[in-house]
């Protein structure tokens, strides 16, 4: 019933559920961030232009928490890249954040009609020299980006953190992250909210007496993925990481995997985004 961890390719370990925190205003950030580390949550989910970053810094302090048992993770966001100007916001964010290092930076999109994401990525390695942002990794990156800022840098990034839920589930991007040892990581994990209402998820609850939120999250864990679910609501918070004492069976696993559909995205199409 502990809580389980990912090991990245740089050695560090991340928890594999996480709190996120998009759409989430300071004054509710710090709760539900508080309500979460108490809840037993490691890991944290924030960006930049989430304008939450003062707010998740808030709620780990009431915690009472040490930053070092704490996995926080924030992203540079897209006006903000090229080299000069990333290292600036990220010193940005960590003022706000209260802190003098992230355990995972992340650049948010490649958009890659700036022609900026190589520069951007020589300025996360640099910080990552420095140990102030622990691990690094990209955000909505297609293997063309990754297989780029490889070749250019030699540095290979620990996580994409990509839309990913059980009628979205990016296989082929899946496994071109095993075959370069990125960890893959679910954004929309429960597909906002709209998966909890399928038939196939709420039999299997029901067979499981779970809720269909704890069962996404843990297909997400029996896929090997990092899951950042979202919610404010304290009972939800807590709800989303009882999910450590149970599994689900090789035939629910592949009931689920019966539901991808590659016109599921709810988000923008990288190749595309701003
Ligand atoms: P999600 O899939 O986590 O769904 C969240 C919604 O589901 C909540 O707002 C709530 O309405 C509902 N919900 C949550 N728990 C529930 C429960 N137990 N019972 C009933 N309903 C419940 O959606 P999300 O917020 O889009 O994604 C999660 C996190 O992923 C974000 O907060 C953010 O941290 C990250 N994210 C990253 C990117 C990116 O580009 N990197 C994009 C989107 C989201």
């Amino acid at each position: 019933t502990d809580q389980l961890f990912i090991t990245l390719n740089d050695g560090a370990r991340i928890p594999q559920v996480g709190l996120g925190v998009w759409q989430t205003p300071n004054d509710e950030a710090a709760p539900a961030v508080k309500a979460a580390l108490d809840a037993g949550y490691r890991h944290v989910d924030t960006a930049a232009v989430y304008e939450n970053e003062e707010g998740v810094g808030e709620g780990i302090r009431q915690s009472g928490l040490s930053r070092s048992d704490i996995f926080l993770t924030t992203k540079l966001w897209n006006n903000d890249q090229g080299y000069e100007q990333t290292l600036k916001a990220f010193e940005a964010s960590l003022k706000r954040l209260g802190t003098d290092y992230v355990d995972l930076y992340l650049i948010h999109w490649p958009s890659a009609h700036r022609g900026l994401f190589v520069d951007t990525w020589k300025a996360l390695v640099k910080l990552k020299e420095e140990g102030r942002a622990k691990s690094i990794g990209v955000s909505n990156f297609y293997p063309e980006h990754i297989e780029k800022i490889v070749a250019e840098t030699g540095v290979t990034p620990v996580i994409n953190q990509i839309e990913l839920h059980p009628d979205f589930q990016q296989r082929g991007t899946r496994a071109f992250h095993e075959k370069h040892k990125i960890a893959t990581q679910s954004w929309s994990p429960l597909g906002q909210g709209k998966l909890l209402g399928h038939p196939v998820i709420a039999e299997i609850a029901q067979t499981l007496g779970r809720t269909p939120a704890q069962v996404i999250i843990r297909w997400h864990i029996d896929n090997g993925l990092v899951v950042i679910p979202k919610s404010v609501t304290p009972s939800r918070i807590v709800e989303n990481f009882k999910v450590f004492d149970f599994q689900l069976s090789p035939e629910d696993l592949q009931k689920l995997k019966g539901l991808d559909d590659a016109g599921a995205r709810i988000g923008p199409d990288p190749k595309t985004a701003s």
